[in-house]
């Protein structure tokens, strides 16, 4: 393993991240296998739905007939094995495209009914749990009624809990394919596939929706592809492939997409109008890049989780575990290992290297909060970045990686300045 002599690691961690190297080869031989099978996904859709040059011409105003906007929704349709799609940069985030579609499907009194715990922490003031953001325009507000499947004690689901819960035919079923912030392992395919079965089994009329945040190309499949009806996701995240500078896709059912677009746009009007304002080449070229940029993203994870389980720290998925979305996680055990280690990675990161990430208070957190990211878009998680709650036991979040090789640059620094800090010795 080349390293820069302008870094000056430590002899030992250059040799001890040289050997966790060697032992990634079988994981990274899978990986790579999956994302030529997505690439090759991706390149057909382009194909098929004849993307020209001409696409990425940019509309204002209306944006009525704007065939690039068009295209591009036929584009992710098909990648996804949907009836439609609704791609725009003007869903700012994932949450923004969440709370569009849920809002777009839900009317009052319907049941939604979320099966692996607790939705991602932002999605609290959306859906109005536990009377956050009452008065706002909350789900909650709006009489929609909100039902939780707690993990086993396991961290699994619970399908026996799951099919009690179904008797009550919710109108929708909502699955968090990502881990988020949580210590529960992410969902599979597979696993999402045997929640689908058991819904339809159940209660057959239930809308299967997949917050897809974070698992877009990590897999072969995607949830459409097991019975689910939609899936959300982001475009700073896997999607967007590093290169389209903000939004967010739906993509599945015609009639539920359908409901989305008027709930983004208006009734009557939906997805017919939104000027691209030039943003349609970085969206294309995102997705076209995303199955390889989502790969350097888990090579990225699966060489920490090596690399950090030699070291003698638990990590979250283990080196040689099944893969579904981007996220690693690495158990700290003190705040000034977790801080320190987002400090590596800010420091060997193309942006902001200079700076030092410190805790700070968030919104929506009961504890601080430390943000690791040197991004070219600002708040990119497809882009390396690290993060976690200052509270024991001090796990850092980590996910991105644009580009493997200076992605685990910065991972060594990490440790580095774990050594610096006197919190690591080899
Ligand atoms: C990131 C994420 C979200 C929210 O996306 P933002 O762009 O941060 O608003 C929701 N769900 C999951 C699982 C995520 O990873």
């Amino acid at each position: 393993m080349y390293i820069n002599p302008d870094f000056q690691f430590n002899e030992n961690l250059i040799k001890a991240a040289s050997e966790a190297l060697d032992k990634c080869k079988a994981q990274f031989e899978e990986a790579e296998e999956i994302c030529n099978y997505n690439a090759q996904k991706v390149l057909s859709a382009f194909v098929k739905n004849k993307v020209s040059e001409s696409h990425f011409a940019a509309t204002t105003g209306y944006g009525y007939s704007d065939r690039g906007r068009e295209v591009l929704d036929a584009v992710y349709a098909d990648i996804f094995k949907a009836e439609s799609a609704l791609v725009r940069h003007f869903m700012l985030s994932g949450t923004h495209a969440l709370t569009v579609a849920l809002f777009g499907i839900l009317r009052p009194n319907d049941v939604m009914l979320s099966v692996v715990g607790k939705p991602y922490d932002t999605l609290d003031g959306v859906i109005g749990i536990g009377g956050k953001g009452k008065g706002e325009g909350t789900l909650a507000d709006f009489g929609v009624i909100y039902k939780q499947v707690d993990l086993t004690a396991e961290e699994t689901v619970d399908f026996k809990a799951l099919a009690k819960a179904l008797e009550e035919k919710p109108k929708m079923v909502y699955i968090q394919r990502s881990r988020g912030y949580d210590t529960r392992a992410s969902l599979t395919i597979d696993v999402i596939e045997q929640i689908v079965k058991v819904t339809r089994e159940i209660s057959p009329e239930s809308i299967v929706f997949v917050d897809n945040c974070y698992g877009a190309f990590v897999e072969k499949r995607e949830p459409l592809e097991v019975g689910a009806d939609i899936i959300i996701g982001s475009l700073i995240k896997n999607c967007g492939g590093g290169e389209a500078l903000c939004g967010g896709y739906i993509a599945g059912k015609h009639e539920l997409v359908e409901l989305c677009s008027y709930r983004l746009t208006c009734p009557g009007i939906g997805g017919e109008i939104g000027a691209s304002l030039g943003q349609n080449m970085n969206m294309f070229k995102g997705i076209y890049m995303a199955p390889k940029i989502v790969l350097e993203a888990v090579k990225t994870a699966i060489f920490t989780s090596q690399f950090y389980t030699d070291l003698g720290y638990a990590c979250s998925p283990k080196p040689n575990e099944k893969r579904t979305d981007i996220v690693q996680q690495v158990i700290m055990n003190t705040p000034v290992g977790l801080i320190e280690f987002c400090r590596g990675i800010q420091e060997l990161s193309p942006i902001d290297s200079y700076a030092a990430p410190e805790p700070y208070d968030m919104p929506g957190y009961d504890s601080e909060v430390i943000m690791a990211a040197g991004t070219f878009i600002s708040g990119s998680s497809i882009e390396l970045s690290a993060d976690g709650p200052v509270r024991a036991p001090y796990t850092v979040y980590m996910q991105g990686g644009t580009q493997f090789d200076n992605s685990a640059i910065a991972v060594i620094n990490s440790a580095q300045k774990l050594i610096k800090a006197g919190e690591l010795r080899l």
